[in-house]
């Protein structure tokens, strides 16, 4: 028996499904690869554990709401779970799920002593005010409570929550507590314990990895970014800073584009003034799928899952595409792309700068102990270049694209985790 992708109505999929199909589909292929049995495969394939629960809000005008919560740990067995928090209205077990499993052999990839573990909240918090969030984050901490802890389950952010939500998890944990605990999440505020590095970590990555991948100057390469959030934002800042000319990005409400390139800290300020990179007024607006479809040399996908497909593949000239997000290429996408001749460096990769200073920030968190910037930053470089380097080798050697080789890697080294520690009872 090989690893299962159920036998889905296409018409009647939802994104998180799509999402679950893929992370499937690459843990089959990387478990063929490695010869992996059928009861070690099918584990791999299901979640330790996996929590759902209700979350009713208050509402300001004193309404009262029920939204979807979930908490998935896909694996524990080379550490505590680790993995962000999503709110987004399309969020739910499936896509969680994904996640999990991803942040598994992200993981594992990198060489950071955690499983993998996702957490979410079927919820658009862009139309909650400040208070309704914090009963949301506070109440949704407490269902999930059982799970999380420094030495069990270690959240942080992700798509629509940030440092005021982590800031939020911390005190609710810390109260239940009974004494300050900043090990449970990371990607906190530094004056609650959060590392220097981390709020730029996972785009820094991207740099990295993109820099690392193109293997030249970066000096006048061009570079579209969709999705301009915590990732997305810092990501093409930091491409700018190194050279590269970014031509266009894209956030839920639009796309622009200048190809004499934008200036990416005007862009982020006009962002903070108006909450979306419509409107900016030094770039053209672009239609949300012209974006992928430019000609560029570096596309960076930063948004959610599922953005480049099979009917757009095609249409993808960049290329090389470092995948900021996590699973934003099907796998009908990575076989288009794989025969165009595009380079992808895969999400595990690419954007595991993230966890990696979330790792040291629960280091230093749990030293009671804080690090220089620089030294983060090399900690950093290293784990990123020396991961980058494995996979290559792994792929010249056997033959695979980048995003295979760093699932072999991944899903190896977990699957050698089952085998030395065996089976209780
Ligand atoms: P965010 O909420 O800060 O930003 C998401 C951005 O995507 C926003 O600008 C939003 O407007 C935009 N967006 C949403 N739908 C879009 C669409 N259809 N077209 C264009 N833009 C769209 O989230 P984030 O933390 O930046 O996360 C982005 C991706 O990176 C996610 O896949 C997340 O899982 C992944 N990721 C995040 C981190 C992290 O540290 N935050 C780490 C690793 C991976």
């Amino acid at each position: 028996m090989s690893v299962m992708v159920p036998s889905r109505t296409p018409a009647l999929i939802t994104p998180g499904q799509q999402a679950l199909d893929s992370a499937l589909h690459q843990l089959g292929q990387a478990a063929e690869e490695l010869g992996l049995d059928d009861g070690l495969r099918t584990m791999l394939a299901t979640p330790r554990r996996s929590l759902t629960v209700s979350v009713p809000v208050r509402r300001e005008d004193g309404s009262l709401d029920v939204v979807q919560g979930f908490r998935v740990q896909h694996n524990v067995s080379r550490g505590p779970a680790k993995g962000g928090i999503r709110f987004h209205p399309s969020t739910d077990i499936h896509e969680v799920t994904a996640l999990a499993m991803w942040m598994t052999w992200k993981c594992a990839l990198v060489g950071i002593p955690y499983g993998g573990a996702k957490g979410g909240v079927s919820v658009d918090p862009t139309v909650l005010s400040t208070r309704e969030l914090e009963r949301l984050t506070r109440r949704y901490v407490n269902e999930i409570l059982p799970l999380i802890g420094p030495e069990k389950d270690i959240p942080a952010p992700d798509v629509g929550t940030d440092e005021q939500t982590m800031a939020w998890i911390m005190d609710t944990y810390s109260v239940n507590a009974g004494y300050s605990v900043p090990g449970v999440v990371t990607g906190k505020p530094m004056t609650l314990g959060g590392s220097l590095g981390r709020t730029g970590a996972t785009s820094r990555g991207v740099q990295i990895a993109t820099l690392t991948a193109l293997g030249r100057s970066p000096e006048g390469v061009t570079v579209a970014v969709q999705g301009f959030g915590k990732v997305g934002a810092l990501a093409a800042q930091y491409l700018a800073d190194a050279g590269a000319r970014v031509v266009a990005v894209s956030d839920v409400s639009g796309a622009v584009h200048n190809s004499s390139g934008l200036d990416v800290a005007d862009l982020r300020a006009w962002v903070t003034e108006t909450g979306s990179v419509a409107g900016y007024r030094h770039a053209d607006a672009l239609a949300h799928d012209e974006l992928l479809e430019l000609d560029v040399d570096v596309l960076v996908p930063a948004a959610l899952e599922g953005a480049i497909t099979a009917s757009n593949a095609p249409r993808v000239r960049a290329r090389l595409i470092v995948e900021g997000a996590n699973g934003p290429t099907t796998p009908e996408a990575d076989e288009i792309l794989a025969a165009q001749g595009t380079t992808i460096v895969p999400d595990i990769l690419a954007n595991a700068g993230g966890v990696i200073v979330s790792y040291l920030e629960w280091v230093q968190n749990m030293q009671a102990y804080s690090w220089s910037a620089s030294e983060v930053e090399v900690r950093l470089r290293d784990l990123m270049e020396g991961a980058f380097s494995e996979v290559k080798s792994v792929a010249a050697a056997r033959g695979l694209t980048l995003r295979q080789a760093a699932h072999v890697i991944g899903v190896g080294r977990v699957a050698e985790a089952h085998q030395m520690r065996g089976l209780y009872p």
